[in-house]
């Protein structure tokens, strides 16, 4: 019979004390909310877990890939359920290690029912032995330590039946989705800035997403596609998403005019920050985020990134600001971005670039420099131009309401990319 349960781990929310209570309702919503259209008959938290009971009909491998996107998880099983007597018990650890690679073993008994009769001790002593017998018979020389075992043959007596499981899946950490407020994330849909939101959702913020775009590039080019793309990535991991489409090469075209060339895109990044500020006061976050890393290119220097940041009274959080390239790069393979931000698109940024950047500025050369434009008309211009999409997870997928419009699945480039693909 297939394993009808799922055994989750969480660490470090034990840390907050007080909080414990929110931070777990929050974890068991994402849990619930990840597996929607997969039966779940009920989520239970005895102790310090959490276990999912399928229903009949459920395919434990779909949920338990789903379940690969849950921030707060520290790992997770899928287990095998045993009548509550000691052979019982003994021939499920069996079945459930007697395939795997291992030479030190140990088995590890929790018993949050009280009324079974056997120690969790008791319990280990026995399915230890047993084990050991077993291995000897079968001609393996594996060894139990208690100390660093290679495999732990895990055994749950809570009410109802006993779990037992060996193969632990590794989960994201991270504190739970929805725990750490809201922020606006400037997604570029270059990869430092998809990988800088994942960094801040993996510790439990909630992004806005908003993307500014030129015109122009070729056909299939566009980086509303890619920013779309992103957003759908990233989705599953904080449930629901906004994304608001900022077209921006009339504002560009302005500082163009007005500007030094030397400062162009300092200017830009202050006009971007501007208008993602306002779009977070609109919607009560309390900070941005960007994807700069100290001294990537010119506008990243040290002084460049103050003199930027100079300009909005926001904090601005860069969470990649220490990361090398290549740790950033890694970051986006994994999480399935790193294909999308590869795929060639029209970045607004490199139009009208100046021929030598200005490579130190200060608050009081962005100041002067952008004196004769009139910034508040120009965010406003930017409010008025947005468009603005809604994305959430549905039975696995992610769909996308384009407001005013209707429902749509998000569409990616090979096929329906919104949905929870293995190994995306
Ligand atoms: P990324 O890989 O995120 O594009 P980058 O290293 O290419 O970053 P820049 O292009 O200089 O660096 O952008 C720095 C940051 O400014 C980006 O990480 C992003 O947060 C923001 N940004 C730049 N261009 C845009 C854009 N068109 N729309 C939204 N945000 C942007
Ligand atoms: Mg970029």
């Amino acid at each position: 019979m297939p394993p009808r349960a799922i055994v989750v781990h969480y660490h470090e929310l034990w840390l907050k004390g007080r909080n414990r209570s929110f931070f777990l309702n929050r974890l068991v919503d994402a849990i619930h909310r990840t597996l929607d259209g997969i039966p779940v008959e009920r989520i239970g938290r005895p102790g310090d877990r959490i276990l999912v009971w399928l229903g009949e009909s459920a395919g434990s491998e779909e949920a338990l890939r789903r379940l690969e996107k849950v921030f707060g998880i520290a790992y997770f099983a899928s287990a095998r359920t045993a009548e509550r007597d000691r052979e019982a018990i003994r021939e499920a650890a069996w079945e459930e290690v007697k395939d795997q690679n291992f030479s030190t073993f140990a088995v590890r008994a929790k018993r949050s029912d009280k009324s079974y009769p056997y120690p969790s001790l008791e319990i280990e002593r026995d399915v230890g032995a047993y084990l050991q017998a077993r291995l000897r018979e079968a001609g393996r020389q594996d060894q139990v330590n208690l100390r660093a075992p290679d495999l732990v043959c895990r055994i749950e007596v809570s009410p109802g039946p006993v779990l037992v499981y060996a193969r632990k899946i590794a989960g994201p950490g991270g504190l739970p989705a929805k725990t750490a407020g809201k922020m606006v994330c400037l997604l570029s849909g270059g990869f430092d800035s998809a990988v800088a939101a994942y960094k801040m959702m993996k510790r439990g913020a909630h992004l806005s997403f908003v993307h500014f775009y030129g015109t122009g590039g070729q056909a299939g080019e566009s980086s509303i596609h890619v920013a779309r793309e992103i957003t759908s990535r990233l989705t599953p991991y904080q449930l629901t998403a906004h994304l608001h489409l900022v077209p921006f090469e009339s504002i560009q075209r302005e500082i163009v005019r007005s500007a030094p060339e030397e400062f162009r895109v300092l200017l830009y990044r202050r006009m971007m920050l501007r208008i993602a500020a306002a779009m977070a006061e609109r919607s009560r976050a309390l900070a941005l985020v960007t994807g700069d890393s100290l001294g990537q290119v010119a506008s990243q220097t040290l002084e460049n990134m103050v003199a930027v940041g100079a300009a909005v009274p926001w904090h601005v959080f860069r969470p990649l600001v220490g990361e090398d390239k290549e740790e950033i790069l890694a970051v986006a393979r994994r999480i399935g971005t790193f294909e999308i931000s590869a795929e060639p698109f029209h970045d607004c940024c490199p139009v009208f670039l100046p021929r030598r950047p200005m490579l130190r500025a200060t608050p009081a050369d962005l100041d002067r420099a952008e004196a004769g434009l009139d910034t508040a008309a120009l965010v406003r211009q930017g409010l008025e131009g947005a468009a603005h999409e809604k994305y959430r997870l549905v039975a696995g997928c992610v769909e996308r309401v384009a407001r005013p419009e209707a429902a749509v699945r998000a569409q990616g480039s090979g096929g329906d990319a919104a949905c929870d693909a293995p190994g995306a």
